[in-house]
């Protein structure tokens, strides 16, 4: 419609659209219309010159306006008519998350919205629609089909469940929830999973269900087995992914089978927490102990915990499990928490679990990277056609070039990190920046030319073992195949899953790798994994770095011996190599005792006030010098001191304000970082104060003018 036409305008509609919250625009805005809107229509609407999608949130008559408003009203300029309205369960997930994570609803509600939706007009995404309805419809005949008439027809899984598994599934038909599926690895727990999600689709055919896993590499594997189970009765049409690594096209199509009510099952990364999904009835979140569930950028949500708020919100089940749960779901699952815990001890088929071998690495000769036992067992492995893998720690692991002669490191110019050498194109690398240079010829400090590698990458025990082991090749009459797989080896799309792939079909004897090929994945034919250098773990200033790698260790040890009724194959080994060997996390993997290791550790964080016995919230700012940023912080601790003893609603909260600190990597692309942690007993007391923290910090923000980016961290994952 021309924009100077006279509209009549006697509607006024309040509409959320994407504004960070420090942008100090108010959550919603006013746009005048002829008629109401359903709460939850999706709109677009002019932001100064450009045109937004927009989320209409209440409709009032302009007759019923308390005061004329102030300003001139704009009229919105479409609405997206062939879209049903965003469900006002799904509002109110999106406005819990906005407080409590301190954004503004307009940003936390748009950015969960597909990408690009943004740009299709009206018109494009009702041919979508219809596309995906004639898809759809072809297909629904079955389901309906399956579904109402098998009710009684034998299960479609005709597997016998374990005694475990049988108690499992009774407990959650039985009960409310939220549960914590506390579970060995290879226990059954996917099983379980599946069969819960089939009996809730058998009560109601049009019930939906949301599975997250943490990273886009576990939804191939899960995704087969859904389709598996699934796909026959339901349609291939109703089973959709939604994750970062797909097109933009892709997840919009998923987003609309999922918003239209026709995808029965959504499999994703912790982004899917904010799926529309309109009749939801059962939320899954698989390893839920993962860090990954955590966002950190942005609106820093955690998918886990809001899966438990959703979960109330809809009325659906929620299921979370591990095999090492985090801290906090597991105190949340003690007898005076929320959630109820259930177990499954045993591993299906009997599978052992992995031996556990400590190598002490103060009595190997310095700087070992693969000690003689360990080698010895590698080869033992080779011989009996058996495959192991080598695990390292990200951390402490990039090879850095450092002069022999003078001490000089590859420093990146722009940060405070070193950079990484890479082989292949004989480049030095940041990490963190990106920043890329040649590798000098010799040492810019004493142009001395004896360059060598400090620390090792996957890359240098690749070769490095490749070097030890071949003189082991003629014994056994063939090539020894070492694969290595990280961060960079996987950057091309595909790649970590042929990598997988090779390895799952055999062609790989040796996997070198950092925790993604730890996580989750199912490998048959391997007996032993080692852990290179776990040491850094041990002792970090982050108080969950050992959590970490406990959970880590466990799910590595998993990984050996899947398969019980391989009888021929060696027993399962863990092997770790470390300078700490009596440390009691090492105790406690010892005996895969899970529980144990847990009750010690919330016993620490009990008597040191750490999470969850406290909350804890980081503000953490960007600027051009560290003393600017320390300077903006200090601002808001000093308002922190003020708002507690003068203001009266917050005298009398318990909150600390810790010191302002540089951030663990000071300097990032030229920035100097730094933080302020804020603790509370109470977690009320903590959102409280963050609530009330906002406008003033505002108002410092613009006296600091240095500041060139800061955030708020609600529940940090890492210090
Ligand atoms: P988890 O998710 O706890 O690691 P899975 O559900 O993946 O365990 O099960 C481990 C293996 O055991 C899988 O190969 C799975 O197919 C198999 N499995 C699970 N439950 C049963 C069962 N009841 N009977 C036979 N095999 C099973
Ligand atoms: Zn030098
Ligand atoms: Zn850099």
């Amino acid at each position: 419609m021309p924009d100077n036409s006279p509209l009549d305008m006697s509607w006024i509609l309040s509409v959320w659209i994407q504004s960070p919250r420090h942008a100090n625009l108010s959550d919603a805005l006013s746009y005048g219309w002829t008629q109401a809107l359903p709460v939850g229509q999706l709109v677009r609407v002019p932001m100064g010159a450009r045109h937004v999608l927009g989320i209409v949130v209440k409709s009032t008559a302009r007759s019923e306006l308390d005061q004329e408003l102030g300003y001139q009203i704009k009229p919105i300029l479409s609405v997206f008519e062939g879209l049903d309205p965003l469900s006002s369960n799904w509002l109110a997930l999106v406005e819990f998350a906005a407080h409590y994570y301190q954004r503004s609803m307009g940003e936390m509600a748009l950015s969960a919205l597909p990408p690009q939706m943004r740009s299709l007009t009206d018109e494009q995404i009702q041919k979508k629609l219809q596309k995906w309805q004639r898809k759809f419809t072809s297909t629904q005949v079955v389901q309906e089909k399956a579904l109402t008439q098998e009710k009684d027809l034998p299960p479609w899984s005709p597997r016998s469940l374990s005694p475990d598994q049988q108690q499992v599934l009774k407990s959650i038909a039985a009960d409310t929830g939220p549960f914590l599926l506390f579970g060995q690895t290879g226990s059954g727990k996917t099983e379980v999973y599946l069969q819960a999600i089939e009996s809730v689709l058998k009560q109601n055919p049009k019930a939906q269900v949301l599975i997250m896993v943490p990273e886009i590499n576990l939804t191939p594997q899960l995704m087969a087995r859904v389709k598996e189970r699934f796909e026959e009765h339901l349609g291939q049409h109703s089973l959709v992914c939604q994750h970062s690594g797909m097109t933009p096209a892709q997840r919009l199509n998923a987003w609309l089978a999922a918003h239209q009510g026709q995808a029965s099952i959504v499999l994703g990364t912790r982004m899917s927490i904010f799926m529309s999904i309109p009749r939801l009835a059962m939320i899954v979140v698989d390893e839920e102990h993962d860090a990954s569930y955590k966002q950190q950028e942005g609106s820093r949500y955690s998918a886990r915990d809001l899966a438990i708020y959703r979960a109330r919100l809809e009325g659906a089940k929620v299921i979370l499990g591990s095999a090492t749960p985090s801290l906090e779901s597991w105190h949340q699952s003690e007898p005076t928490g929320k959630y109820q815990r259930l177990y499954m001890n045993q591993k299906i088929g009997g599978a052992a679990h992995a031996k556990v071998i400590r190598v002490d690495m103060n009595h190997q000769p310095r700087n070992t990277i693969v000690s003689a036992p360990l080698l010895q067992a590698l080869k033992a492995r080779l011989l009996g056609h058996e495959q192991s893998i080598l695990l390292l720690n990200r951390r402490g692991y990039a090879p850095i070039i450092q002069c022999n002669s003078c001490g000089w490191m590859t420093q990146c110019s722009h940060c405070s990190a070193y950079k990484v050498f890479h082989k292949l194109d004989r480049s030095l690398r940041c990490h963190h920046c990106g920043h890329t240079s040649r590798v000098p010829a010799s040492c810019p400090v004493c142009a001395d030319q004896d360059l060598g590698m400090l620390g090792l990458g996957t890359q240098k025990i690749e070769e490095h073992l490749a070097q030890l082991l071949q003189p082991f090749e003629e014994e056994l009459g063939r090539p020894i195949r070492v694969q290595r797989v990280d961060a960079d080896s996987t950057k091309t799309k595909d790649s970590l899953e042929q990598q997988l792939s090779a390895f799952h079909a055999g062609e790989v004897d040796i996997l070198v790798g950092t925790q993604m090929i730890a996580k989750g994945h199912d490998f048959r034919r391997v007996s032993l994994v080692a852990a290179i250098d776990p040491d850094s773990g041990l002792f970090s200033s982050d108080f969950r770095a050992p959590e970490r790698l406990f959970a880590l260790l466990m799910q590595a040890g998993g990984r050996a011996g899947r398969d019980g009724q391989m009888n021929e194959q060696s027993s399962p080994e863990l092997w770790i190599q470390t300078r700490h060997p009596k440390h009691k996390i090492f105790t406690a993997l010892k005996t895969f005792d899970y529980e144990q290791f847990a009750k010690d550790e919330l016993e620490e964080r009990t008597l040191a006030n750490m999470p969850p016995f406290s909350a804890q919230a980081l503000i953490r700012a960007e600027g051009k010098t560290q003393e600017g940023a320390q300077l903006f912080l200090s601002a808001i601790k000093a308002c922190v001191t003020e708002l507690l003893s003068q203001d009266e609603s917050c005298v009398g909260c318990e909150v600390f304000a810790y010191s302002v600190v540089p951030m663990a990597l000071r300097r990032v692309a030229n920035m100097e970082r730094a933080q302020m942690l804020l603790e509370s007993p109470s977690r009320a007391q903590l959102q409280h104060l963050l609530g009330k923290l906002h406008e003033p910090m505002q108002a410092i923000r613009k006296k600091h003018k240095d500041i060139v980016r800061w955030a708020i961290d609600v529940d940090p994952q890492q210090l």
